[in-house]
């Protein structure tokens, strides 16, 4: 039986007449029994079109930090809205979010906005090679930067068995129909080797423009970043003139207000943003160093967007900022997302499962395994199958992780001790009937 009630079974079967598989993005898609159609979304409860409730832990993939419609960001785009939204010319709103980021994080000395993390990463990548006049770019294995042509390799929904060496990574196109001389331009390595990192450059000296790293592994178990991983790659980036550009989207003003600077303590030369900037609107930015950022205005290297600033996004930027900028939120979802991960724990603990939980209290992963992983090529340990028994059952109980485990379970402000409470009795149980 699939998660579908009977309205939500018959939206679904419209939203597939209309709706290529009936959804806007290929990862909503869960199995014509099992995608759900939703009615609406508050604090951190969603609702599908035959009344049920969960307990939201995808939040949207991340961005809705404080919690589903909250009131404040709700009313500054309303206001927005009355404004008019789209301009040709800046507008004094996108100004003020930009101060917001800018004070918040430490290395933006300039920014651009955009809508989404694709679109940033792109103009990232684009602004590193116009800056360093290099053409190759180095990923991490097991991470996910967007959709476009150029990041897409070597992703998580890849085969780890297929990745080849650690001496020798073969980056793995993750779809049909990108060219195949951009697979040229990229380089894959495992997460937190640096080794491998240290070989790359050697073998490819003044050729490397960045290194693309998401600053612990948002789409990947949450898999953090080892004491001194980070600090070597900005050590190599130096040593060869490379940018370091941490791709934020997910722990930007997430992990904390400062995103990965202020809790790893290391800086990159650029960093993306979307996600929780906008608690759900369609917001990004790219930012970083002054010398760099500036490579846009002095010309050959380009960037533009008709609805890049626009009233709607950064109405809610800075509705949202200005709520993060207290502390307060932060230091719930703290609270709350330690709740969960040592609940969690206590509960595998007792039912004699070997599970480890990997990441940020904001948003962290659950590994089913003896030993927990170091990068994407130890998720196969994982018993994914006994992860998918319990979120479903969880789900059947109204509480909603994303049913793969590569996706964070992420904790926005909304969430209550209460719900807390219900999702480890959800969990519990879950456990139980998996393991029954
Ligand atoms: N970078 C990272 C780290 C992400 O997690 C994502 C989306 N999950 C993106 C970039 C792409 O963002 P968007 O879906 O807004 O294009």
């Amino acid at each position: 039986m699939g998660l579908q009630g009977d309205t939500t079974g018959e939206w679904f079967r419209r939203a597939q007449q209309v709706l290529v598989s009936g959804v806007s993005s290929g990862f909503r898609y869960w199995g014509d029994d099992d995608t759900l159609v939703i009615d609406r979304g508050e604090g951190a409860h969603v609702y599908d079109m035959d009344g049920a409730r969960y307990i939201d832990y995808q939040l949207g993939f991340g961005p809705v930090i404080l919690g589903h419609a909250q009131p404040e960001v709700v009313a500054a785009v309303a206001e927005a809205c009355a404004a008019g939204t789209t301009f040709a010319m800046t507008n004094a709103r996108e100004v003020m979010a930009a101060e917001k980021v800018q004070a918040a994080v430490g290395y933006v000395d300039r920014l651009r906005f955009t809508n989404t993390g694709t679109e940033a990463t792109m103009h990232a990548v684009r602004l590193a090679r116009g800056y360093t006049g290099r053409e190759l770019v180095v990923k991490f294995e097991g991470c996910y930067h967007g959709v476009h042509d150029y990041v897409l390799f070597s992703t998580a929904s890849a085969s780890p068995h297929h990745l080849g060496s650690r001496r020798s990574p073969v980056p793995l196109q993750a779809s049909s129909g990108i060219p195949a001389a951009i697979r040229d331009t990229i380089r894959t390595v495992p997460y937190n080797d640096l080794d491998a990192m240290e070989r790359l450059f050697r073998s490819n000296p003044g050729r490397i423009a960045a290194i693309l790293a998401e600053p612990m592994m948002g789409n990947c178990f949450g898999i953090m970043p080892e004491p001194g991983f980070l600090e070597g790659l900005r050590r190599i980036c130096d040593e060869h003139g490379s940018l370091l550009i941490f791709d934020e989207v997910k722990t930007g003003f997430r992990i904390a207000f400062g995103g990965a600077q202020q809790v790893f303590g290391v800086t990159p030369d650029l960093g993306t943003f979307a996600k929780s900037m906008g608690n759900g609107f369609p917001v990004a930015a790219i930012g970083g160093r002054r010398e760099i950022m500036e490579a846009w205005a002095r010309g050959g290297v380009s960037q533009a967007g008709t609805y890049s600033g626009n009233g709607v996004a950064v109405a809610a930027a800075a509705a949202t900022l200005d709520l993060l900028a207290t502390g307060e939120p932060h230091a719930r979802i703290e609270r709350t997302g330690r709740a969960l991960m040592e609940g969690i724990a206590g509960i595998c603990a007792d039912a004699g499962v070997a599970a480890h939980l990997l990441g940020h209290p904001s948003m962290f992963g659950l590994f089913f395994a003896d030993e927990p992983p170091h990068d994407f090529r130890d998720t196969p340990n994982h018993d994914a199958d006994l992860y998918e028994a319990v979120v479903q059952g969880m789900i059947r109980r109204g509480v909603m992780p994303v049913d793969d485990g590569l996706e964070p379970w992420f904790v926005s402000a909304a969430h209550s001790e209460e719900d807390v409470a219900t999702t480890l009795t959800a969990f519990e149980e879950a456990l139980a009937a998996a393991l029954a």
